[in-house]
C-alpha cells in the first residue's frame, strides 16, 4: 500500500509522494531540456496517480517537513518534472540534512549541474548524495538534440563528462536510456556506460523509478 503523498497547505502541490518503497521529492518544474517525451510536454503533469505540477518552488523547509523521518523509506530520490540540480544549493542542503539522519539520497538527473553551474560539482554533490541516475537518452549528440532539444550548446558531452567525474568523486553512477524511442540503440547506450565505467539501466517508456 502506498503512503499518502504530502501536500503544501495552499495550494495542494505534491512536494514528497511514494513509489516502490522510496520517498521522491519535487523541488522544481524547472529544466534545461524539452524532452519530447516528457509528460509536461505532452499536457499532462501526472506520473503514476500524482499530479506533480508545482505552482512555486518549495523552500528547504517545507521540503523536509514533507519528508518527515526518512527512516520509512528505502531511499529519498530527487525525482519530479523538473531538474532537481536547477536547484543545486536547495537540493545539497536537503539531501545533507536527510542523510545526517540516516537516508540515502538518490539524484535522478539530466547530467548538465556541472554545465549549468559553470563548474564541476560533483564533489559537493559527492558529500550529501550517493548515487545518480543520469538520463543519457541516447547513443549519440544529434539523437540526444532531436529527442531531448536542449537550450544550450553542448549537453551531451557535458552530460557524458557528468558521468565520469560523479563516478570519480565517489558517486555510485547510473546512466539510463529509454527502450521504445525511435533510433535509440539500448544496446549502444549500455557500452557508452561501460567506457565510462559506470552502471547502466534500460528504461521503459512513462515509467517513473
Ligand atoms: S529533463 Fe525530465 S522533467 Fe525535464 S523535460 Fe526532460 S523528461 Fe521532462
Amino acid at each position: 500500500m502506498q503512503a499518502t503523498p504530502q501536500y503544501r497547505e495552499e495550494p495542494h502541490d505534491i512536494i514528497a509522494y511514494e513509489l516502490h518503497g522510496n520517498g521522491y521529492l519535487n523541488i522544481t518544474s524547472r529544466c534545461t531540456l524539452r524532452c519530447s517525451f516528457c509528460p509536461k510536454h505532452q499536457k499532462t503533469w501526472e506520473v503514476q496517480e500524482y499530479d506533480l505540477r508545482l505552482h512555486r518552488e518549495p523552500s528547504v523547509e517545507e521540503v523536509l517537513e514533507a519528508v518527515g523521518n526518512p527512516a520509512k523509506y528505502k531511499s529519498v530520490v530527487f525525482c519530479g518534472l523538473g531538474e532537481p540540480t536547477q536547484r543545486l544549493d536547495a537540493l545539497l542542503e536537503i539531501a545533507r540534512t536527510l542523510k545526517r539522519q540516516g537516508a540515502l539520497i538518490r539524484v535522478n538527473t539530466d547530467g548538465l549541474a556541472s554545465l549549468i553551474n559553470g563548474r564541476d560539482v560533483t564533489p559537493e554533490m559527492a558529500e550529501a548524495v550517493d548515487s545518480v541516475s543520469i538520463s543519457m537518452n541516447a547513443q549519440d549528440a544529434e539523437l540526444y538534440e532531436r529527442h531531448c532539444r536542449p537550450k544550450r550548446q553542448g549537453t551531451f558531452g557535458a552530460m557524458l563528462d557528468f558521468a565520469l567525474r560523479a563516478r570519480e568523486s565517489g558517486i555510485d553512477v547510473t546512466m539510463t536510456a529509454i527502450d521504445g524511442l525511435p533510433g535509440v540503440d539500448i544496446g549502444a547506450c549500455e557500452r557508452l556506460a561501460r567506457q565510462l565505467e559506470v552502471k547502466f539501466r534500460r528504461r521503459v517508456l512513462d515509467v517513473v523509478g
